[in-house]
C-alpha cells in the first residue's frame, strides 16, 4: 500500500508528486504515455508559472529555456506590448518541459510508472482506495487524478464538467522563424470570423503557432490558421514549407468547466 497514486504525469501530476515525495511520502505516478511526448499546447509560461517551477527545484538556468518580457496584444488594428509586472516569463515545448518534471519527481524520490494506463478506480467501499490499471491493480491512501482536461478518473467517480461552461478547440503547429526570439509573447485578439492567435517565440529558431475558437462557433481551426496566416509578412516564415510538423488539434476547455471537487 503506497501513501499516494498520482494518476497522469503531467505538469500537475509531476509537481503534485515531487512535493509529496519531497515531504516525505511514498508516492507511485502512473502515467499511460512514455516521456518524452508530445502535447498540443502554446509552450507558455508567465512569471506565476515560472516561480512555481522555482519551488520546485528546476534549473532554469541549464539550456532551453527561453525568456519572455511580457505580452503583445495585437487587436482593432492596434499593438500593445505589456511587461510581466513581476519577473519573466518562459518558453519551453510540452516534449521538453513535461520531460524535465517528471525528472524531477523522479529525483525527488518518487516512483514514475510509464506505460501503465489507469482504467477505473479501485473502490471496495466506496471510498476510492487505488486504482485498475492495464498492468494490475495498485492501493494507496490517497488517489490524485492528474489525468488531465478529460479526466475520465474523474468522470468515473460522477464527477462531470460543467455543461454551461464554453469549449475550445485549438490547433498549433511549429515553423522555422526570425521571429523565434522575439521577446514578447503575442496574442491576436479578434481573428475573423472568430477566434484568438499566437505566436509564441521558442528561442530555438521555431515559433509555436495557433489559434483558438470557441467549439460552438467555427470549429475549423485548420482554416481560421490558414486565413490569418495568409496575409501575414512572408518574412516570419509562417509557410506550409517552413513548419516542422503537422498542425495538431485539442480541446480547450474553458471558464472552470472542471474545478477540483
Ligand atoms: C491548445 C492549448 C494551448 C495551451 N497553451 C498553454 C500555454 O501556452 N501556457 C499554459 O500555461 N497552458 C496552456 N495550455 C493549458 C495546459 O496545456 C494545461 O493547463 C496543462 O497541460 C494541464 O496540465 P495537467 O497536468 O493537469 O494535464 P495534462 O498536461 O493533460 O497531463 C495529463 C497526463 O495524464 C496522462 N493520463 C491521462 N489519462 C490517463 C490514464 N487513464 N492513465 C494514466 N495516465 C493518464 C496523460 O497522458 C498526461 O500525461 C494550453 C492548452 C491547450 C489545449
Amino acid at each position: 500500500m503506497r501513501d499516494v497514486i498520482v494518476v497522469g504525469a503531467g505538469p500537475a501530476g509531476s509537481a503534485v508528486a515531487c512535493h509529496l515525495a519531497r515531504s516525505g511520502l511514498d508516492v507511485l505516478v502512473l502515467e499511460k504515455s512514455s516521456f518524452p511526448r508530445e502535447k498540443v499546447c502554446g509552450d507558455g509560461l508567465t512569471p506565476r508559472a515560472v516561480q512555481e517551477l522555482r519551488t520546485l527545484g528546476i534549473d532554469l538556468t541549464a539550456p532551453g529555456w527561453f525568456p519572455n518580457q511580457g505580452i503583445r496584444l495585437i487587436g482593432a488594428g492596434r499593438s500593445l506590448e505589456l511587461d510581466w509586472p513581476d519577473g519573466r516569463g518562459l518558453t519551453r515545448t510540452r516534449a521538453d518541459f513535461d520531460d524535465v518534471l517528471v525528472r524531477q519527481a523522479t529525483a525527488a524520490g518518487a516512483t514514475v510508472q510509464q506505460n501503465t494506463k489507469v482504467t477505473g478506480p479501485l473502490q471496495p467501499d466506496g471510498r476510492v482506495t487505488g486504482v485498475h490499471t492495464d498492468k494490475g491493480t495498485h492501493e494507496a491512501r490517497l488517489v490524485v487524478a492528474a489525468d488531465g482536461a478529460s479526466s475520465r478518473l474523474s468522470v468515473a467517480l460522477g464527477l462531470r464538467p460543467s455543461r454551461d461552461r464554453p469549449i475550445g478547440i485549438a490547433g498549433r503547429c511549429y515553423f522555422r522563424s526570425p521571429r523565434h526570439d522575439d521577446p514578447y509573447l503575442e496574442i491576436w485578439l479578434d481573428l475573423v470570423p472568430a477566434g484568438y492567435g499566437w505566436v509564441f517565440g521558442m528561442g530555438d529558431g521555431t515559433c509555436n503557432v495557433g489559434v483558438a475558437l470557441l467549439r460552438t462557433e467555427h470549429p475549423d481551426y485548420r482554416s481560421l490558421l490558414t486565413n490569418w496566416l495568409a496575409p501575414l509578412p512572408p518574412a516570419w516564415g509562417f509557410t506550409e514549407e517552413n513548419a516542422t510538423g503537422p498542425l495538431r488539434g485539442a480541446a480547450l476547455p474553458m471558464g472552470f468547466s472542471r474545478r477540483p471537487h
